[in-house]
């Protein structure tokens, strides 16, 4: 298999890359063989491992699809740890292709196989929305999102493997993110200037989850049904028919939508 590395995709760059801040934006010419970031190999002859390895942020063309990891981040609470991948896969092929996580791509941490996450209940990941299902991707086009691993112990290194092409970084490479980022000084700066400086003002936070829990829901666009994230029915729904709704229990009635008999969600 031919590999080698190509300047940032276009396509991605138009409609997915927008968030991506760590993505290579290269022009062809400056990517030159000399370049020493720059990958031409070719793995099917001769193949050495350590041409099959990529850093964050290499673009890596095959003949079936391009392949770039464009950041990943960690973080933790009190039971897990977690691994969030901003991934971008372009369909190279003249036919659609259908890309798994878990098979088409996968992670492993510190060498054991991660265990993937297909929903996270914490806000920086719900509101960037992101999050990388199982998809079929059209000849051509690119799909981005964000790869979600779990971890039960601490780990210091990380593979994310699409393919022959695997992407490695150590804890170091990646960024460690706080749960709730400027949670306290987004409720601050709602209220007076003056009060953000006072102690009293910090211990009554507006709560980041109200009475009703808000969730996002799955939901079958075809039917409108809705469910928890690990309802078993989802198992049924075309993956390209599912989408993710922030909401709780009363909030997505109000919009319509109808509550699974399997979860009741
Ligand atoms: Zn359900």
């Amino acid at each position: 298999m031919k590999l080698k590395k190509i300047a940032c995709v276009m396509l991605s760059g138009i409609v997915f890359c927008g968030f991506a801040s760590s993505c290579k934006i290269k022009k062809a010419e400056d990517v030159i063989d000399s370049d020493s970031s720059s990958v031409e190999v070719d793995g099917s002859d001769e193949t050495e491992e350590s041409q099959l390895y990529y850093d964050i942020g290499d673009e890596v063309e095959t003949e079936d699809f391009t392949f770039c990891v464009n950041s990943i981040k960690n973080f933790h609470d009190a039971d897990y740890f977690y691994v969030v991948c901003d991934v971008t896969y372009t369909n190279n092929t003249d036919a659609s292709v259908y890309v798994s996580i878990g098979d088409s791509i996968s992670g492993y941490l510190d060498n054991q196989k991660a265990i993937e996450q297909n929903y996270v209940d914490y806000p920086w990941v719900v509101d960037n929305n992101l999050l990388f299902r199982s998809v079929s991707i059209n000849p051509g086009r690119s799909y981005n999102g964000l790869i979600v691993y779990l971890s039960y112990k601490e780990w210091s290194r990380v593979e994310v493997q699409c393919g022959d092409v695997i992407v490695v970084a150590e804890i170091n490479d990646t960024e460690y993110v706080e749960l709730y980022p400027n949670a306290t000084e987004t409720t601050v700066t709602s209220e007076t200037e003056t009060t953000a400086t006072t102690p009293t003002a910090t211990p009554t936070p507006e709560p980041v989850v109200p009475t009703e829990t808000t969730i996002g829901y799955i939901v079958d666009i075809q039917s409108r049904t809705f469910h928890v994230p690990f309802c078993d029915e989802l198992m049924n729904v075309p993956v390209e028919n599912q989408i993710i709704i922030e909401g709780n229990h009363s909030s997505m009635i109000a919009e319509e939508y109808v509550p699974c008999g399997i979860c009741g969600s």
